[in-house]
């Protein structure tokens, strides 16, 4: 474990860079900016800033700073929840004076000066709680921090229901309530959708393809998408949908891009699919990993190897 060479750094830095990866999810911003609110409280005379492009509709619970060129010249960078360097959002996080990454994803990019990765972790965000109680006092607490590492944690164990979710998120979870912000409020914000976003589910749902041992699948067409009105994270809220349905065990969603073909978001309750994510350009965890599809031959591949990861996993 590298903590105290973690909290050493950051005592040390007047100025400290945090990113995140492309796309954020809660995990990604609640990570990010607990993790500054922490330093910040703990020591008020650092310029301490948050960088990384949109964040979608996920701005009323972070918005990202102006980060100057010149404020990296001397800058400690601290890289949350993010696998591999091009998942960066922002990519001058390579610009600093020192990088550390500290992240939940398997480490198959070990890169920065110094790491901290956790793949048992629930999220990145329950590293930060582990850091700032490490810690003891080198580093600030209060409920702002509290409640960006409690969406964080929400988002990620998908309210707690992932097997990601260990008795000791749940300490960190319940520690985190105690704290002065309201946890029914913000579950409630997270688990809102809009009606276009209800559509796509319906969409999702009329659309699935079954295989007979579980594998779901189904593509969502960019005229859909674009039917709909929706941007890619509100498409994103749709990747558990599937889930839901009993006798689901793993499933891919397809979704066509304007830019690249298809982005697949693969998700499973047994079976593990990161390995074959990493086939098709993507990564991730072993049951939540997501992987790119160039044409319907490479989409009918990874439907076909899907199935076959469920008919082995039931099977056995
Ligand atoms: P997603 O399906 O986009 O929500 O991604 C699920 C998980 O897979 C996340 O933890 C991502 O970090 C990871 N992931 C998604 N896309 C990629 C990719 N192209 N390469 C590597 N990892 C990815």
């Amino acid at each position: 474990m590298n903590l105290e060479a973690i909290l050493d750094h950051i005592e040390e830095a007047e100025t400290i860079i945090i990113h995140r990866h492309v796309n954020p999810d809660p995990d990604a911003l609640g990570s990010q900016g607990g993790l500054a609110a922490s330093i910040q409280a703990a020591y008020p005379q650092k310029k301490v800033f948050l960088a990384g492009e949109g964040v979608g509709n996920l701005d009323w619970l972070s918005t990202m700073d102006q980060v100057p060129d010149a404020a990296y010249a001397n800058a400690l960078v601290i890289t949350v929840d993010t696998a591999d360097t091009p998942r960066v959002s922002d990519q001058r996080f390579n610009t600093g004076k020192f990088l550390i990454k500290i992240d939940h994803h398997p480490n198959d990019d070990d890169y920065g000066d110094l790491s901290w990765v956790v793949p048992e972790a629930s999220s990145t965000s329950e590293l930060i709680y582990d850091l700032i109680q490490h810690a003891a006092g080198r580093l600030g607490f209060n409920a702002t921090v509290a409640r960006l590492l409690y969406a964080g944690i929400v988002g990620d164990t998908g309210r707690f229901l992932f097997n990601n979710t260990s008795a000791h998120t749940l300490r960190v979870a319940a520690a985190l309530i105690q704290e002065d912000f309201d946890p029914t409020a913000l579950n409630n914000r997270m688990n809102q959708i809009t009606l276009a976003q209800a559509k796509l589910q319906s969409y999702v749902f009329e659309h699935l393809e079954v295989t007979a041992s579980g594998a779901a699948s189904v593509v969502i067409p960019l005229a859909v998408v674009e039917n709909l009105g929706l941007t890619s994270d509100q498409v994103h809220a749709a990747v558990g949908t599937p889930g839901r349905l009993e006798g689901v065990v793993a499933w891919a969603i397809f979704v066509e891009q304007p830019e690249a073909p298809y982005r697949v978001n693969l998700r499973s309750k047994g079976p593990i699919i990161n390995e074959l994510a990493k086939g098709h350009h993507g990564g991730g965890h072993p049951l939540a990993s997501g992987a790119k599809a160039q044409n319907t031959t490479e989409i009918a591949e990874i439907r076909a190897q899907l199935d076959a990861l469920v008919t082995q996993f039931v099977t056995a």
